[in-house]
């Protein structure tokens, strides 16, 4: 479902990433974990052309990301053409960036009534199945400050799913989140994996990888230094790297 092939960026001078390479097959979850700055974020960015890549291919079900290939040259593609594809992959970032005007079935709702033209009252009954699939029901109606950051990431989720994507990226979507309020989280993630979806999560809740994950991939200064089955790398990492950073979270 995703394929990254050698995706190298770089801002200005700052070698980002390095030749990126990994697959994630359909219906299959994979984390991506490694300290602070090691492109983490950057790389879930390219994946939807939120930032280009100076080298290298990203393909998502089947389709370049972000370029259009004639000859042997890529030329980027029209913004038009890049964001039809970006409907496509749902995202969920660390803070949940709900619209605080509007109620949690009106942001569930929006983008299927402006970006797909749905009906309003076809858009709201979907939302609110939505909001049902994530726990929130009863709260369809909160705006969201009248919610917990919990609840808000699981709006959050579910705004995204209302897209039905055919990829959902997640980048620390409980790193913003007070202890007591991740589990719920994790759990609504954990039956989206259950559902079939493909994930790629960046986290930091090595229970979560271990549990869910169907690999996970360790990376450092924009290269990947390991990676493989979540229960291999975490109880036998092989590189001191991985051993430094996971003594650090586990
Ligand atoms: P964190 O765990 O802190 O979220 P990360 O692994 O997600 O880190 P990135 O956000 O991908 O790391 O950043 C990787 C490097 O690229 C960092 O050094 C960061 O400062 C730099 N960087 C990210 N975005 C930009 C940008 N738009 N312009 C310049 N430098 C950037
Ligand atoms: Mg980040």
């Amino acid at each position: 479902m995703v394929h990254a092939d050698r995706v190298s960026k770089s801002f200005g001078s700052l070698e980002v990433l390095k030749s990126i390479s990994l697959t994630v097959n359909r219906g299959e979850v994979l984390c991506l974990v490694g300290p602070s700055g090691s492109g983490k974020s950057t790389f879930l960015r390219c994946i939807n052309h939120l930032e280009r890549v100076d080298a290298g291919r990203l393909i998502v079900d089947g389709e370049l990301i972000g370029y259009v290939e004639r000859g042997d040259r890529l030329y980027e593609m029209h913004p038009r053409e890049a964001a039809r594809q970006r409907r496509d992959i749902g995202m969920v970032f660390q803070r949940f960036n709900l619209f605080p005007h509007m109620t949690a079935v009106e942001n569930v709702a929006e983008a299927p009534i402006r970006v797909k033209g749905m009906k309003k009252d076809d858009a709201y009954a979907r939302a609110r199945e939505l909001l049902a699939r994530v726990g929130l029901a009863s709260r369809a109606d909160a705006y969201p400050a009248h919610l917990s950051g919990g609840q808000q990431q699981r709006v959050a989720i579910a705004r995204a799913l209302a897209m039905e994507p055919k990829l959902m990226l997640f980048d620390e979507p409980t790193s913003a989140l007070d202890p007591e309020l991740v589990g719920e989280v994790l759990q609504v993630m954990k039956q989206l994996a259950e559902s079939g979806m493909t994930m790629i999560v960046v986290t930091h809740e090595m229970g979560f990888a271990r549990e869910v994950a169907d690999s996970l991939v360790f990376m450092d200064g924009g290269v990947v230094v390991e990676s493989g089955d979540p229960r291999e790398v975490l109880s036998n990492p092989q590189h001191q790297r991985t051993r430094s950073f996971l003594s650090k979270v586990l």
